[in-house]
């Protein structure tokens, strides 16, 4: 008997500091799962070499996004580095409800806010093997200039003091090591009984 779709898909949020690899990590993952739908966050920064307006992220203006905040379009945003970050309700519920995962690329506060309205969401933390790496990552993109690197990474310490509010932290010490933790994390989710409450019907 095939298994049917979900009826409602999980919300997932991964957190982790600028710099650890989460684009690629998430890339990736979303080459290898079906039905997974990335979130797209709206932000003012200006796009970094590469990125691309409504792939990466849609590139707003402050008065925009004021406008978004003003008119509750937001599940969540935050202010990061002097820039704001957001995350656009409809574009999630719409493919919750079709029975679709979304996955959320956002930073610690934003993540808080979701707690706070969506406690059943699963909550990732992802860091790198050291302090140390993160810096050199950093640098190697070669896309920031010193003094946003340093903001970065003083933000990133801070970051690291809510671990403990996650339910699962992942280490990308290599790319595919931290797409299969993830990856399993997603699989254990899908097995947990309130979520297989059709497939139980046949059985009662
Ligand atoms: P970056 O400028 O390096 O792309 O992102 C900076 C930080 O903003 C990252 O930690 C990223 O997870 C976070 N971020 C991206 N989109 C959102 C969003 O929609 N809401 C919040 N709260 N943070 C976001």
């Amino acid at each position: 008997m095939a298994i049917k779709k979900k009826e409602k898909g999980q919300l997932i949020v991964l957190s982790g500091p600028s710099g650890v690899g989460k684009s690629t990590v998430i890339a990736e993952l979303l080459g290898q799962r079906d039905n997974i739908y990335f979130s797209v966050s709206y932000t003012t920064r200006q796009p970094r070499v590469g990125e691309q307006d409504g792939v990466n992220y849609n590139f707003v203006s402050r008065e925009e996004f004021e406008r978004m905040i003003a008119a509750n379009e937001l599940l969540e945003y935050a202010e990061y580095v002097n820039h704001y970050y957001g995350t656009s309700l409809k574009a999630i519920q719409d493919r919750l409800d079709a029975g679709i995962d979304v996955l959320l690329d956002i930073e610690v506060q934003g993540a808080a806010k979701v707690r706070e309205r969506c406690p059943q969401a699963l909550f990732i933390f992802i860091i790198p093997p050291s302090f140390e790496e993160l810096s050199r990552r950093l640098h190697n993109r070669n896309t920031d200039s010193e003094d946003v690197i340093a903001g970065r990474l003083e933000k990133a310490r801070t970051e690291f003091q809510e671990i403990p509010k996650y339910d699962f932290l992942v280490i990308n010490d290599k790319v595919s090591n931290a797409v299969h933790e993830i990856e399993s994390i997603l699989t254990a989710a899908e097995c947990r009984v309130e979520n297989r409450k059709q497939m139980l019907a046949q059985f009662s």
